[in-house]
């Protein structure tokens, strides 16, 4: 008798292909955008709908039931054949900033479409069903609050965001009562009675932490937290030709050494980014001493331990620079999220899957926020990271390698495959 060798008679899976796919699927989605040759696509626009209206063909096609929730999100399930199998979710975001480029967020989709279309072609029965959510409002570029997709997903979307206006005046309740949506019932989310078991949310690194490793992809252990605080320095305007430099209280030299000082204490810390990005010179004249000075100050770190260790340094070096200059400083605090930690179990998983596709495993920590922060609520979350170039994103020039995509592509499958063992072993 011979012996059946399966990996003769079934070739591997063609990657670079299947990325190719990915590729032609991601320049196509762009089309759907608000303005002409650019990408700007905010949340329950036209473009929107049209976008969500090609994915639902897309995700039928690799053998999905789709349906449209109340908040906007597209969902598209394969469901396993065992009865009352539990739910893993997938996906990442359609909306995109404006004049964005093609892959953030609707990476995270169009991959996974890929991904659990081959799983469900595959001869073994999945245990779980899979769950693609093509989120609806992650870049908060149409009202001034964010996630409140994924926020609707994990049921914990506040009322009060349905009230919330965009710059024409059309609230979000208009809005998704326009784009066929009940608002009545957008904070329902319809994953709270059997929580699922998971997320795997693939992303664009958005930095250039895996170009420099030169890695394809990445496994994130957390999405820093953030703190934005407004500082505001208060000296003496005064005659720039007449006022002894001995007795002057210039708020923007003071400012300047306060900025030094934020970088120093920041770059003290490995786990912590500091960023001024915002600085407002009051009078603002060439022969006048700034006699006033607003900045913005945006801290974030993985660690919250760490991140009040800055905020601490920071403002009592603030103090110090203050005090001598005979400055007066004023704070707030604008806005505050704590670390999201991704769960250490689908971690390892990533990192089993990944080592097998033949990239050294490398964890990391995501600097911007995602979807994944809001559905951790839900359940336990997991990122993987795909290197993009320069780690540009938010811009046309944002560029992804097809060998990354097919990297990501392989590791999902993996994933996806071990993921339905563990589940097996788990009964
Ligand atoms: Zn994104």
């Amino acid at each position: 008798m011979l012996f059946f060798d399966s990996k003769r008679f079934f070739p591997m899976t063609n990657w670079k292909f299947r990325a190719s796919e990915v590729q032609v699927k991601l320049e196509e989605l762009a089309n759907y955008s608000e303005v002409k040759d650019a990408l700007a696509r905010p949340t329950l626009s036209k473009s929107h709908k049209k976008a969500l209206e090609q994915i639902q063909i897309w995700m039928q096609e690799a053998g999905m039931a789709v349906v449209n929730d109340h908040a906007g999100n597209l969902i598209g399930s394969l469901k396993s054949k065992i009865e009352n199998a539990p739910t893993f979710l997938m996906g990442s975001h359609v909306d995109t900033v404006s004049n964005a480029g093609i892959y953030d967020g609707n990476l995270g989709i169009i991959a996974a479409i890929s991904a659990v279309e081959l799983v469900g072609s595959s001869s073994s029965e999945i245990p779980y069903n899979i769950d693609v959510i093509a989120f609806s409002d992650e870049e908060g570029n149409r009202f001034p609050d964010t996630l409140t997709g994924s926020q609707a997903v994990a049921g914990t979307l506040d009322p009060n965001a349905l009230t919330v206006s965009d710059s024409e005046g059309i609230t979000r309740a208009e809005a998704l009562t326009s784009f066929g949506c009940d608002p009545a019932l957008a904070c329902n989310s319809s994953y709270l009675d059997e929580r699922p078991l998971g997320y795997l949310e693939i992303h664009i690194e958005q930095g250039p932490v895996l170009e420099r490793e030169d890695l394809s992809v990445g496994i994130v252990t957390a999405i820093n937290g953030a703190r934005r605080f407004t500082i505001s320095v208060g000296g003496n305007a005064g005659h720039a030709g007449t006022v002894p430099m001995s007795m002057r209280a210039d708020a923007l030299a003071a400012s300047a050494e306060m900025l030094m000082a934020i970088e120093s204490i920041a770059k003290s810390d490995p786990g912590i980014v500091a960023t001024v990005g915002m600085l407002e010179v009051s009078p603002g004249a060439r022969n006048v001493i700034p006699g006033h000075v607003k900045f913005s100050l945006d801290l974030r770190g993985e660690n919250p331990v760490s991140i009040d260790t800055a905020q601490a340094s920071i403002f009592s070096e603030i103090n110090n620079i203050a005090s001598p200059r005979q400055v007066k400083i004023e704070w707030s605090q604008d806005y505050k999220t704590p670390p999201t930690f991704c769960d250490p179990s689908l971690g390892e998983l990533l990192e089993e899957s990944i080592r097998e596709s033949g990239v050294m495993p490398f964890e990391l920590t995501s600097g911007a926020g995602h979807d994944a922060v809001a559905i951790a609520e839900l359940c336990p979350v997991s990122m993987l990271f795909v290197r993009c170039e320069k780690g540009i994103s938010h811009h046309p020039s944002e560029a992804v390698k097809l060998n990354d995509i097919a990297k990501a592509l392989e590791v999902t499958h993996r994933f996806l495959t071990k993921f339905g063992q563990t589940c097996l072993r788990n009964g």
